[in-house]
């Protein structure tokens, strides 16, 4: 401000500041309150006079001493602004949301400008704080991200069984392929089929395999770690990947998974529905080009399981 400034623009400018929607704020260097806007007086409910020479610190304890310091003085001593937005800080002080769309969160998300204010002999004593409620903004965002998240899930996961779908389960499977050629690691794919399906669903209905299929997943959710892949590959078909194991560790998952779908029990109306499945296991340990490869090999031994009998595990050997 010059000091020939016209006494109407001063006071202009000081009705702006007053009924400008954002939050202003003068600090001296002592952290003491010397200007207090109409906004601020709103959000806090404390009057400009009651505030004035206040430590900002005891107005306002929520506030990160160390932190702001730091930030006031570099803006002091380099003479230029600094900004805080809500995604690295919330807010800087806690003011209460009002807005009545975003009512569900109970403080204003805000960005905050710090302006270095410098006197008439070029010294700079005090900073301006300008606080920006960005609530809207914030919790538009929020809302995004956790649809986004929402969205991502399904469509990664078969809504039947809950397990990744083969979509999102092949690209587990190149990543994991990927990793391996890196640190020559071990992996191993399991994939089964149940056995006579067909015969399954005729006999006692679509929604009755359904249930089968849920209840096959049901199995491999409890059989598998929390490294593992395991996804619904096909109409009856299932796949699992087993990340640093070898063809032995991966033959004994197998047989147990066979074992355990063997013993299981599932009943639809009334009736007990008896079924199998027929394995397969490819593992790393044979060299590979591709990851399609690793599937292929896995589903060729799975063919043999068939061709050997059905309820059975087969090996890739090459
Ligand atoms: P195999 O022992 O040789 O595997 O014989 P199969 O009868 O199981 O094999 P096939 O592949 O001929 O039959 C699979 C059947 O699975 C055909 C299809 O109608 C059924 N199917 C595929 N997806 C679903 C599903 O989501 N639910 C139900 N209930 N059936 C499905
Ligand atoms: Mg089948
Ligand atoms: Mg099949």
């Amino acid at each position: 401000m010059s000091d020939n400034l016209d006494f109407n623009e001063f006071h202009w400018l000081l009705a702006i500041v007053q009924s400008i929607d954002v939050g202003v704020v003068v600090l001296d260097r002592q952290y003491r309150v010397q200007v207090w806007n109409t906004f601020m007086e709103n959000r806090s409910g404390r009057p400009p006079n009651e505030v004035h020479q206040q430590s900002f610190f005891s107005l306002f304890p929520e506030v990160d001493q160390e932190w702001f310091r730091h930030k006031v003085e570099s803006v002091i001593t380099l003479g230029t602004p600094a900004f805080t937005i809500w995604e690295q800080r919330p807010y800087l002080v806690r003011f209460k949301n009002y807005q009545p769309i975003t009512g569900q969160e109970e403080f204003m998300f805000q960005n905050t400008t710090m302006l270095p204010l410098q006197a008439t002999n070029s010294a700079i004593e005090h900073i301006c704080l300008i606080i920006y409620d960005v609530t809207n903004v914030a919790v538009n965002k929020q809302q995004l991200q956790t649809v986004n998240l929402q969205l991502q899930q399904l469509s990664r996961t078969d809504r039947l069984t809950g397990l990744s779908n083969r979509g999102y389960w092949e690209e587990c499977l190149k990543h994991e392929y990927a990793r391996h050629r890196r640190y020559q690691s071990s992996a191993a794919l399991v994939m089964f089929d149940i056995d006579h399906f067909k015969k399954v669903n005729d006999t006692y209905g679509h929604p009755a395999g359904d249930q089968v299929i849920q209840a096959c997943a049901e199995v491999v959710r409890e059989q598998v770690r929390d490294t593992d892949y395991a996804g619904r590959y096909g109409g009856e078909e299932f796949v699992i990947l087993l990340p640093d194991i070898d063809s032995a560790g991966a033959g004994l998952f197998a047989e147990r998974l066979r074992k355990r779908i063997e013993a299981l029990l599932v009943t639809y109306e009334g009736q007990t529905i008896p079924f199998t499945v027929s394995l397969g296991v490819a593992d790393l340990s044979l060299p590979t080009e591709q990851y399609q490869q690793l599937i292929e090999r896995a589903d060729q031994a799975l063919y043999a399981s068939k061709k050997g009998g059905r309820n059975q595990v087969s090996f890739y050997t090459g």
